[in-house]
Order: structure tokens, then C-alpha cells, then sequence
């Protein structure tokens, strides 16, 4: 039990190291799962990463849903396999028969799938095809399937060394990171100010689901052409989601990140890019944060930004709020990537979480869904031994802060 719990945590580090859960599709990895859905002639076909509550898709085909719970994954077999984890016909496996992905959605009867072993052997996810109908399935081409789980591994190192995304022409997400962590560090050092303002795009979704993807993608790059125009030369901007970025203001206190943010918002609602029928409206929240003594490391910043930009949303979208200190609120919470448990119904309901920030006081965990959460419940990390009493400070739809009691 222990073993394999520092297993899981060594292997949660090793997935931290590629900084890839919620990143924005990559053309690198859709051709992967598409050429692997057509050598193969399979309906669906995934690479699906493990997280500590969840497997996320960097990349699919065939299949909505971006993400699904670890219980109900089979890839969540297959990275304890050294090699093809194959399954002819689900139902007649013992093992596998009752299993959510084969009694439920997507109905599985045939599952092919490769770990996705990286240096230090841990394997972070899978590549993946399977059909709702049972399958032969040759040594030769599991032998194929292995080989573009090569591949998958080599563009999965390839994409740290990027630095931008290659759509908007923005930082990528760990560039982001790492100017961040300069910049930020170079600040306190010589007493500057610093700034983060994080943004997302308002209803997104429905401009992708009115107008088509690529119209999505136009609005994407228009907006971080907006955003660039509008700022000064060291101020950087990244790509941290989909349709999430921050930029960075060095030499900037909260009064002058307020005013920056309010010109970036004004620029994005100017945006002009034609939809099907008319102009789309597009528009922004902000959340803005400065480094201060409590504050003075880059992930505590971006989760005040986080926590101010939700507030944005909240309060009605298309506007700025500035991160306010709150007594509730747990801060200088340590950066974690730990698999939890939270307990509730004296034990007999329990939901899988990821604990990614952890102090002495509280935690902030992220779940599939906060909806069945009560307010009160116990939180168990086994790789620490830790379980423990607590209660909510702060929910949103797939995340909490908690406080120990
Ligand atoms: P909210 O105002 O609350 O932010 O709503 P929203 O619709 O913007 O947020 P939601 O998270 O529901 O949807 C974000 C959408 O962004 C869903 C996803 O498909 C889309 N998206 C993510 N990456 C890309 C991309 O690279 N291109 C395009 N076109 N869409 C993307
Ligand atoms: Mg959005
Ligand atoms: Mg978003």
C-alpha cells in the first residue's frame, strides 16, 4: 500500500513536469489519435492523461467529454501495465465486465491502449482506441500502437521546449511560468512592484457552438492581437487554458495594473470578428493581483488572480476586479500535486480530488463537480498519512478551498 502510494505521488510529479492538464488542443497530438482511429478503422481513439481524481484528453476523436473520473477510466489499468493492455470483448472479461466505461458511456466492448511511460518509468496517461463492438486486434498492431505512443512521448518532450502557443502567437503556458517565476523573483529582490492580470473570454463556448471552431480560433488570435498593441514592451502575455491568459506587468503596483487591465478589457470588447450572421460580440473578466509580503511567490499571485477573475464572472462578467484580502481566505498555500479522498456520510460517500495547494491550516482540491460536496467533511492524502476534519471556505464549479477544523 505505502509503496505504491509514493509510486502515484512520484508519478503525479513526473505529470507535473509536463505542465500539459487544461492546456488547449495541439494540432501535434490530434494527428496522432486521428492517424491511430483510421490505421486502425476504430470509432474512437484517445491520449488520456491521469490526474490524481480524473483522466483528462489532451487529445480525442470520436468522444465528447474532455475529461472523466479516474474510477471510470480503463486507462487507469493500463498504466500499471508494462506493455498493450488489450481487450477484445469487455463483456466476456471477468475483470473488466462490469466495469462504468463498458455498463455505461461509452459502452466499450473493445479497448486497446499503451502506457505512456516517460523518463524514471512512470507512466502518465495512455494512448488509446476502442469501439463499442468487440475486436480482433494482432500482436502487429499492438506492436503499431506502441510505436505511436513513441511518438505521442516525443512530442510531449518536444512541447516543453516551446515557448509559444502556436495559435495565438502568446507565451505558452510554462514560458509563462518560468518569465513569471524571473520576473516575479527580480522584483523582490530590488523592491519593484509586480503585477498579474489573468483573464477568460466570456461565453466562449457559444461562440464556438454558433459559429464554428475556427471562428473560435479567429476570435483567440484577434484577442491576443488586441492585447499586444495595447501593452508596453516588457509586459508579457500567456496562454494558460483554452480560452484563459494572464499577462504579466513587471514595475507595475495595483493602481497602474487596474488601469492596464481596464484598457486590455476596452480592447477585447472592441474586437472585430465576423460570425456567421453578424459581428460576435466578444468580451473579457479580469482578475488582478500584486505581489505584496504575503504574496510574494508566483503561484500564491496566480491564485489571487484566479480567485479575483472568478469574482469578475461572478459579479457579471466584462470588467476588473482587483484580488481582495479576505480573512477566510487560506494563503501561502505550498504548490502540490497529491491524489485525495474527501469523506462525507460517516465514511459511506467518498469523492476522489487532487490537493493542489496545501498549508498547515488549509488546502485548495480540485474535483470533477463540488455539487454533492456538503460543507463539512473529511479529507484523507495518503501519501502523507493525513485525514483530516474541514470545512469549505470557497466553492466553484470544479474547485474548493478548504480549512482545517
Ligand atoms: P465563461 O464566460 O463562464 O468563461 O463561459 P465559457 O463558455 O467561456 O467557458 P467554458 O469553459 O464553458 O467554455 C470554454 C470553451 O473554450 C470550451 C472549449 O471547447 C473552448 N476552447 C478551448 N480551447 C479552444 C481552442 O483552442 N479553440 C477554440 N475555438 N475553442 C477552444
Ligand atoms: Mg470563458
Ligand atoms: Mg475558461
Amino acid at each position: 500500500m505505502q509503496v505504491s502510494n509514493f509510486r502515484e505521488s512520484d508519478r503525479l510529479t513526473a505529470l507535473d513536469r509536463y505542465d500539459i492538464l487544461d492546456t488547449p488542443p495541439e494540432e501535434a497530438f490530434d494527428r496522432i489519435t486521428r492517424l491511430t482511429r483510421n490505421v486502425f478503422d476504430m470509432p474512437m481513439s484517445v491520449i488520456s492523461l491521469i490526474d490524481g481524481h480524473r483522466q483528462w484528453f489532451k487529445s480525442r476523436q470520436g468522444f465528447e467529454a474532455c475529461e472523466t473520473g479516474r474510477d471510470t477510466a480503463l486507462c487507469n489499468y493500463t498504466i500499471r501495465e508494462t506493455g498493450p493492455l488489450v481487450i477484445r470483448d469487455t463483456l466476456a472479461d471477468p475483470l473488466y465486465c462490469e466495469h462504468p466505461a463498458v455498463i455505461g458511456e461509452p459502452h466499450v466492448r473493445f479497448y486497446a491502449g499503451v502506457p505512456l511511460r516517460v523518463a524514471g518509468g512512470h507512466a502518465i496517461g495512455t494512448l488509446c482506441t476502442f469501439d463499442s463492438v468487440p475486436r480482433a486486434f494482432t500482436s502487429d498492431q499492438a506492436a503499431m500502437l506502441e510505436d505511436f505512443a513513441s511518438i505521442v512521448l516525443s512530442e510531449l518532450e518536444l512541447r516543453t521546449l516551446l515557448m509559444e502557443d502556436s495559435l495565438t502567437g502568446a507565451l505558452s503556458r510554462r514560458a509563462l511560468r518560468d518569465e513569471a517565476k524571473r520576473a516575479s523573483a527580480l522584483a523582490v529582490r530590488h523592491g519593484h512592484n509586480f503585477s498579474l492580470v489573468m483573464f477568460d473570454l466570456d461565453h466562449f463556448k457559444a461562440i464556438n457552438d454558433n459559429n464554428g471552431h475556427h471562428v473560435g480560433d479567429r476570435v483567440l488570435k484577434a484577442c491576443v492581437r488586441a492585447v499586444q498593441d495595447t501593452l508596453r514592451k516588457a509586459d508579457s502575455i500567456g496562454r494558460v487554458g483554452g480560452e484563459e491568459f494572464a499577462i504579466l506587468l513587471p514595475h507595475t503596483n495595483r493602481e497602474d495594473a487596474m488601469v492596464v487591465a481596464e484598457k486590455v478589457r476596452e480592447a477585447i470588447a472592441n474586437v472585430t470578428v465576423q460570425g456567421k450572421q453578424r459581428l460576435i460580440p466578444v468580451s473579457a473578466s479580469f482578475g488582478i493581483a500584486t505581489l505584496d509580503r504575503n504574496a510574494c511567490d508566483i503561484d500564491e499571485l496566480l491564485r489571487r488572480a484566479d480567485t479575483a477573475m472568478y469574482e469578475a464572472k461572478q459579479s457579471g462578467r466584462n470588467r476588473c476586479v482587483e484580488w481582495q484580502a479576505r480573512e477566510v481566505a487560506p494563503s501561502n498555500l505550498r504548490r502540490v500535486f497529491k491524489a485525495g479522498h474527501i469523506s462525507f456520510n460517516g465514511g459511506q460517500s467518498t469523492i476522489d480530488c487532487t490537493v493542489r495547494g496545501l498549508s498547515e491550516v488549509g488546502a485548495s482540491l480540485d474535483v470533477l463537480s463540488t455539487k454533492d460536496i456538503p460543507e463539512r467533511f473529511k479529507l484523507s492524502i495518503p501519501i502523507d498519512h493525513l485525514s483530516r476534519a474541514c470545512h469549505i471556505l470557497d466553492k466553484r464549479e470544479r474547485h474548493i478551498e478548504i480549512a482545517f477544523d
